[in-house]
């Protein structure tokens, strides 16, 4: 049986089973409440039942069932056997993101964490496992190796956790889940974790799985009636190029008033500040302020005097404001119903709104369920570019042109213009004085080139290419750096910010002497001496041969495919 979510749910952790110490991390780490997932999933497994869910990544799902999977451990007791619970993931980045997190929650109770993965050397991995510790979180052919070499033991593991088992199928991991499986304790708790539940994952559920409690994030518990009128874009952004994204669509949307969401207080906190200090007026709402500081921030949203409110959902529940224009998921929601509830925020009063969702590209399926839960097209569009920035500014300072020269009264002011025409032609004396004016209003912002991550592909789903751990049995995989973003290379450019190179530069040079556009620019790293420019592998050829031609700031400079390991 599917036990659905609910959504006004109020439960805090405590109330899950969940240990002080662990509601004391998860507090400081800005937690506000349990997700949908965790309110399922959490109570089961700390009493040792076995769970297959379905939930993606964004849900919270590596605390759903870490947090009860460290408690449990702990419980045993300092002499447990070593270690004592597996996690399998599809991928090392995904190895290493769930150590982390792992680490993070189970630190206050002494838990240790190891991520091994394929690609990297044994040394390391054999000496973290002789060392002992709690929790292996591993890809599966990895796992396979140091099982074989017997250098990992599985007779011990209370637990283990399949994480994003479809993924790990699609991957060709199948039979080296079915050996790890059948190796470890009959008598095991198991956690099954998919985006989706094909056929295959049920068959490997009831191999594997006792008697499982089922839990599905609810898709349809949602929008009785349709939906207000709301235009609904995502954006697929690399992490780390969120903050440059969210402040780029704000300049080209230009919103009269937006409300941000995060997932977490901490965040909302970095958030309002950075974004204050790139000049936007961003303020703070969340669960840590005071009554009385929440309601001055409604009271200002309320009167139109706040352009900009970053908050948690919790904070934001039952705001009701008219005024406001756009919603931002900074971070993709924990469920459909978040989503639905977010962007529910605009669109009042028969108003169109809009809603802008930034999603890291290996997150993109969630955005499925967003559309089925609105049912409405999700458009995922390109973050605007450092060109289209420029022209939207330079729009706004035509628009201000246009609205001066229709007010007239220029008379004070046309001498100027006559006087300056006796030397120069009158259309130079008129670009200087645009130029003046556009920054004087825009200012000359250095703004860096936001790489374009790959559109979201059907069938198979997966995950970025470069963050793939190789299936066993292959052979060394293609070279990863430099194609993460999908059919990308990375190109040496012998030139860096000693000679004053900016990214605007390289673009520049590349869309203009091998004539591409500044959109099939990859990621861009500019170091003192040199920097690192990402472009389409198929075009690779050409943006060499067009640029060892040309100049960059006057100078020729070196240009090659970057060679060096990383
Ligand atoms: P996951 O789905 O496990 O990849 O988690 C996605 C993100 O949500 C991670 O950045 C977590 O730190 C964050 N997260 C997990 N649980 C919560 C929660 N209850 N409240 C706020 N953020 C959370």
């Amino acid at each position: 049986m599917a036990r659905k979510t609910s959504e006004q749910g109020g439960q805090d952790f405590a109330s899950l089973g969940l240990q002080e110490k662990l509601v004391q991390t998860l507090q400081s780490l800005g937690y506000e409440e349990p997700t949908p997932i965790q309110r399922e999933a959490i109570p089961p497994l700390l009493e040792g039942k076995d769970v297959v869910g379905q939930a993606a990544t964004g849900t919270g799902k590596t605390a759903a069932f870490a947090l009860p999977l460290v408690q449990r451990l702990a419980g045993l007791g300092e002499d447990r056997p070593q270690p004592s619970v597996l996690v399998l993931v599809p991928t090392r980045e995904l190895a290493m993101q769930v150590a982390e997190a792992t680490h993070r929650y189970g630190r206050s109770l002494g838990v240790t964490v190891l991520p091994i993965y394929g690609g990297q050397a044994f040394g390391p991995q054999l000496r973290g496992l002789e060392r002992g510790v709690d929790v292996v979180v591993a890809t599966p052919g990895r796992a396979l190796d140091h099982i074989r070499r017997q250098t990992l033991q599985l007779d011990k593991i209370s637990a283990v956790v399949l994480d994003e088992a479809d993924e790990m199928l699609d991957m060709g991991f199948a039979e080296d889940l079915e050996a790890i499986l059948s190796q470890s304790p009959a008598e095991r708790q198991t956690v099954l974790f998919s985006a989706t539940l094909p056929p295959r994952i049920a068959a490997l559920a009831k191999n594997h799985v006792k008697d499982p409690v089922r839990i599905l994030v609810a898709r349809e518990a949602v929008a009785k009636g349709s939906l207000p009128r709301i235009r609904q874009t995502a954006y697929l952004v690399p992490r780390a190029y969120k903050l440059s994204a969210l402040s780029r669509v704000l300049d080209v949307e230009n919103p009269t008033s937006t409300l941000v969401f995060c997932r977490t207080r901490t965040e909302v906190d970095q958030l309002a500040e950075t974004l204050a200090a790139r000049g936007h007026r961003a303020e703070a709402l969340h669960g840590g302020m005071s009554q009385e500081q929440r309601s001055r921030v409604i009271k200002r949203l309320r009167a139109g005097a706040a352009e900009l409110v970053i908050a948690t959902d919790v904070a934001a529940r039952g705001l009701d404001i008219e005024q406001l224009t756009h919603v931002v998921n900074y971070d993709v929601p924990s469920a459909p119903e978040a989503y639905v509830h977010r962007i529910g925020r605009v669109g009042r009063a028969g108003k169109e709104g809009v809603a802008i969702t930034l999603a890291e590209p290996r997150e993109h399926r969630l955005l499925r369920n967003f559309e089925y839960a609105t049912k409405q097209k999700i458009m995922v569009e390109q973050i605007p570019t450092v060109s289209d920035l420029r022209a939207k500014r330079l729009e706004l300072t035509r628009t201000a042109l246009r609205e001066t020269l229709l007010a007239g009264n220029l008379d004070g002011f046309q001498v100027v213009v006559e006087s300056l025409a006796e030397e120069f032609d009158c259309m130079d004396v008129a670009a200087a004085a645009v130029k003046l004016v556009h920054q004087a209003n825009a200012g000359e912002n250095d703004e860096e080139e936001i790489p374009v991550a790959p559109p979201p592909r059907e069938r198979p789903p997966r995950s970025a290419p470069g963050d793939r751990a190789e299936p066993r049995g292959s052979k060394k995989g293609p070279r990863r750096q430099g194609d993460r973003m999908g059919g990308m290379t990375r190109l040496y450019i012998g030139a860096g910010r000693q000679a004053g190179i900016r990214p605007q530069d390289l673009v520049g040079a590349i869309a203009g002497e091998a004539g591409i556009s500044g959109r099939d620019v990859g990621a861009i790293d500019i170091a003192d001496r040199f920097s690192l420019v990402e472009v389409p592998e198929n075009l690779a050829g050409a943006v060499i041969q067009a640029l060892r031609g040309a100049t960059i700031k006057g100078k020729k400079v070196t240009v090659r495919r970057d060679n060096r390991e990383g």
